[in-house]
């Protein structure tokens, strides 16, 4: 069995999750786990981490000096989220870090058509289709934003991404200007995962929203041709093309990745995708020690790659992994304890006997939970108490770290000098159970301060956490959870792959 078909044993989403109307879902409220298959003899510990400590592509610095008349074709990742229910932008941050290629590239005079993706309307959760979402708000914050810096650039969003009247649009721009295409997502070919299908019929690849309303529909894979056509048609818009899109660099899309076999000019890199790289990189060469990587969340399946990486290529003898949140009541499973009710993956409990076992051989210090705070039901008005992590009651389930465990992975970062963090340390999302995830975040803080440590926050659910409760200070926060987590297990991003070379 290999680790690389891990995601295709998992069922529906277990872990928790905010809906529209901020409650959180609980976690079994979907399929249940199938990961028998996955043994612990099966983990694959690669050997891909990146050996150079900064990009080898070439950015945009490397673009001519002038581009008036020129078009580039910038991808972002400007996926911000909502406000539960509104249209209210929560966090612009994503929107913010790229001002800077932006800006650089309405000084060269260029002629910049902009594409990002919001959501996916097309991926299944909790059995339903996600929502199509339009990228007219995201390109309005845009212009405030320049604005804000003084610059008054025209932005005009079209309702399409390719075709016709897209080309012709980024034709006419004036240079410096921008075009802000509708959601890259709307086409199921952007992503080439699935499609709404309806009587095993392909009903639509471009307008998702129409389908969405109908409700007989299941997913299917759709063909790898359809996905280059369309990144030939996203080609047309530019001259040149600069990915920007950190968050989105871990996917081989049409916009981020195949895009690049079809743009006439330079494929070069944005400031903001260098720096992600550049700061990433600072955690893998040579970093200073002790490092602390602290990796929760609610899957162990989801992790078990960085885990891989982290114990067999990054920590060394004297370092520390720490494990919280979700998955670490499968490794207290793994140590024979008592779970209670709460989240776990029984199929994972050799995996997670493995990396004890590795860690231990290699001399990394594991931490994980000695003690939980537990609730009688998943919510955050739920009746709690603390208890020690190897005998959570039956009938509860374990939400967040305890007062203990905070205190004792304190202490590991009080000596530490690079930490690296990825994953909630417990249900963040109810603010009775948030107290472990921020107390070891404002630590985090502190010890950037105090003691000069390198922290990087992960992206990705730390990261909101962290904007949630309003914690900032960090050495670095990365835009992407995903591209983060999937730069950690060393594996080389496709949305920086094909760039020209430096
Ligand atoms: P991930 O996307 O894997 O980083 O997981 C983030 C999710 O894990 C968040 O929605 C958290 O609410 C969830 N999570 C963290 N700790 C727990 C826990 N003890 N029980 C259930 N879900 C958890």
């Amino acid at each position: 069995m290999r680790i690389s078909n891990v995601n295709n044993f998992l069922l529906g989403n277990t872990q928790a999750k905010v809906n529209s109307t901020n409650n959180v879902e609980h976690p079994y409220s979907t399929n249940s786990i199938k990961l028998d298959a996955l043994k612990a003899d099966t983990v694959s510990f690669g050997n891909l981490v990146p050996k150079t400590a900064s990009l080898t592509k070439k950015t945009i610095m490397d673009l001519p000096k002038d581009l008036s008349g020129q078009r580039v074709f910038l991808r972002v990742d400007h996926n911000v989220s909502f406000k539960p229910g509104t249209s209210i932008i929560e966090s612009d941050t994503r929107i913010r870090r790229s001002l800077d290629t932006i800006i650089e590239l309405i000084k060269r005079n260029a002629k910049i058509i902009i594409g990002t993706h919001m959501g996916d309307p097309y991926k299944v959760v909790n059995d339903k289709p996600g929502k199509f979402v339009s990228t007219n708000i995201v390109a309005e914050r845009l212009a405030e934003l320049l604005k804000e810096r003084g610059i008054n650039t025209s932005i005009k969003h079209i309702p399409e991404a390719i075709g016709e009247n897209a080309v012709a649009e980024s034709k006419a721009l004036k240079n410096g200007d921008i075009l802000y295409l509708e959601n890259l997502r709307r086409d199921p070919a952007e992503t080439g995962s699935t499609a709404i299908v309806k009587d095993g019929k392909l009903v639509s690849e471009t307008d998702s929203t129409a389908i969405l309303k109908d409700e007989e529909w299941v997913s299917k894979e759709l063909p790898k041709d359809k996905m280059d056509a369309y990144a030939q048609e996203l080609a047309k818009l530019g001259d040149h093309y600069v990915n920007d899109g950190f968050g989105a660099a871990h996917r081989a899309h049409a916009s981020t990745s195949l895009i690049a076999n079809y743009i006439p000019g330079q494929k070069v890199a944005g400031l903001l995708m260098n720096q992600e790289y550049t700061e990433l990189s600072k955690l893998i060469n040579n970093p200073k020690r002790p490092f602390v990587a602290m990796i929760g969340g609610s899957k162990v399946s989801d992790k078990i790659k960085i885990m891989d990486n982290l114990i067999s290529n990054v920590l060394k003898k004297g370092d520390t992994l720490v494990i919280g949140g979700g998955m670490s009541y499968t490794f207290t499973l793994a140590k024979g304890g008592e779970i209670g009710k709460s989240l776990s993956q029984p199929g994972m409990i050799e995996t997670a006997q493995a990396i004890m076992k590795k860690a231990k051989e290699k001399g990394i210090e594991l931490i994980l939970p000695v003690d939980n705070v537990v609730a009688d039901r998943f919510s955050n008005d739920a009746n709690a108490k603390i208890v020690s992590s190897m005998k959570i009651p039956n009938g509860y389930e374990g939400l967040d770290i305890g007062p203990k465990t905070v205190e004792k992975i304190k202490e590991a970062l009080d000596k530490s000098k690079t930490v690296f963090w990825n994953g909630p340390l417990g249900v963040y999302e109810f603010p009775n159970f948030a107290n472990g995830t921020n107390s070891i975040g404002q630590h985090l803080v502190k010890i950037t301060k105090e003691n000069s440590a390198y922290t990087v926050v992960g992206g990705g659910d730390a990261s909101t956490a962290m904007k949630k409760a309003g914690i900032k200070g960090f050495s670095y926060d990365c835009t992407g959870g995903g591209a983060s987590l999937e730069f950690m297990e060393g594996k080389e991003l496709p949305g920086i792959k094909l760039l020209d070379n430096a």
